[in-house]
């Protein structure tokens, strides 16, 4: 047994009495990510000793020297998938792309655009480079936000990538770099894809959080740097309020929803903490994260990210082409976000010469709300999809969740087959997770229709609330 295995066992028994117990109820809920083993947490502690330096020295390089970069890795990126990916070689070869012929960025953004919905239509075989692979590969099989399953691949240095990307971002919302022995608080329904690195860095989960957790007493004991959550849990968090700052949380950061920075500011000024915001994606990963100006990044090292077909006020949608991942390649991917980029090339007053986003519009859900107007976070709702109606079952094409009134919701699905067998049983579970989160009986309503029917909102929606509407 190692230090670190004799300093874990101290803090799991502390969660073995008392009060505390009902965090260790909670966490036990928590999905550990298939990523997350010891092999793989040992390559990604190494890479994080030899190139975080670099990596956070990358970022506030000038704009032409990222550029160069990404140029260089997207016509690599291009290239491997026309040549080895069946899906981008149909797509290309009917608009007469050629090997080789992007040498700018105006070539690359003559390029199609890529949705969910195309690329769902083909077989995974059809959209990775190596069908070989995908026995092996990580996959993550997501409802996302809008309503249309979808696995993704990447393969472990994609991961890794990933995971020393949200280190960074950890790292620049501190006035001092995470220590080996800092805990980072995940309050939230996703963790990380790493628990720890071999006992560094380590995280602790609650994938819930309820008016009677005890929070506060948990923060105190534990001591973390870093508190991760949904905007939505912001309000409970304020009420422990005054162990959150004893305990030396340093910053709160936010993701998965949406939140206007003029909530996120109210909550930074009541908690007497930062609250950093991040823009991320199931599919592409870390996109922009806020600097202490309160704009949006883009991750230059993992994304190239355009804007386009904006309107009078600088909104358009945004696409991303993650640089990383070669598996399965997302070239000028469209998730159905809406953003302003900042147009002038003046450098940000916290140094960064990295594309600027002013606001990103993409999730702007229609959260359920409880009869007495508490607010549903749509990521747990979508969290009790993914686990109920979407892994089991790959024959899901895409669905929709209606709140209907205080105290039913309908449920719209759309197989590509026959209803699952056990679709009651299915039914019934996703009732109670709703009422769980709800905090009381809801019913659940059911219908499989041959098409959703289309929303007026730009993107499409997976949680519509028809009631309560102000
Ligand atoms: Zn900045």
């Amino acid at each position: 047994m190692n230090d670190f295995d004799a300093i874990e066992r101290v803090y799991a028994s502390h969660l073995n009495s008392g009060n505390l117990l009902a965090i260790k109820k909670l966490a036990e809920q928590a999905f550990r990510m298939p990523t997350d083993n010891y092999k793989l947490q040992g390559k990604a502690l190494a890479s994080w000793s030899k190139v975080s330096a670099h990596m956070v020295e990358y970022l506030s390089r000038p704009k032409d020297e990222f550029r160069k970069n990404q140029l260089l890795k997207i016509k690599c990126l291009v290239d491997n998938a026309y040549e080895k990916v069946p899906f981008y070689r149909e797509l290309y070869d009917a608009c007469g792309y050629e090997k080789g012929c992007i040498s700018s960025f105006a070539d690359f953004e003559q390029l199609p655009i890529v949705t969910k919905a195309a690329l769902s239509r083909y077989d995974a075989s059809a959209i990775v480079n190596n069908p070989g692979f995908l026995e092996s590969a990580n996959s993550s099989r997501t409802s996302g936000s809008s309503g249309r399953p979808f696995t993704i691949y990447s393969d472990d240095d994609d991961i890794i990538l990933d995971h020393l990307q949200v280190m960074r971002f950890y790292n620049s919302c501190l006035q001092q770099p995470l220590q080996k022995n800092d805990w980072i608080y995940l309050l939230h329904h996703s963790g990380l894809a790493f628990s720890s690195l071999h006992g560094n860095y380590r995280t602790f989960q609650l994938p819930d959080l309820h008016a009677s957790t005890p929070l506060g007493e948990h923060l105190l004991f534990l001591r973390p740097r870093v508190l991760v959550t949904l905007p939505s849990y912001l309000p409970l968090i304020l009420e422990h309020k005054s162990a959150l700052k004893l305990s030396g949380v340093e910053a709160v950061l936010t993701n998965s929803e949406s939140s206007t920075q003029l909530e996120r500011d109210y909550y930074s000024k009541a908690l007497g903490v930062p609250v950093f915001d991040e823009y991320s994606s199931e599919e592409i990963g870390m996109i922009a994260t806020q600097c202490a100006h309160g704009v949006y990044h883009v991750v230059e090292d993992g994304v190239y990210l355009e804007v386009v077909n904006t309107d009078k006020s600088g909104f358009g949608t945004v696409l991303c082409t993650d640089l990383n991942n070669e598996l399965m390649p997302l070239i000028r991917f469209d998730h159905g976000d809406v953003a302003r980029k900042k147009l002038d090339d003046e450098c940000c007053k916290c140094g960064s010469m990295s594309t600027a986003l002013y606001e990103i519009n993409g999730r702007k859900d229609d959260a359920f709300r409880t009869r007495g107007h508490q607010l549903v976070p749509s990521a747990s709702i979508l969290a009790a999809v993914d686990d109920i109606l979407i892994t089991p079952d790959k024959t899901l094409r895409s669905f929709r969740l209606i709140q209907k009134s205080a105290d039913s919701v309908e449920l719209l699905t759309q197989y590509s087959g026959a209803i699952p067998k056990n679709f009651s049983e299915i039914r019934r579970l996703l009732q109670d997770r709703l009422s769980h989160l709800f905090g009381y009986q809801v019913g659940l309503l059911h219908r499989e229709v041959d098409e959703l029917p289309e929303t007026k909102s730009y993107k499409r929606r997976s949680i519509v609330r028809e009631w309560g509407l102000s």
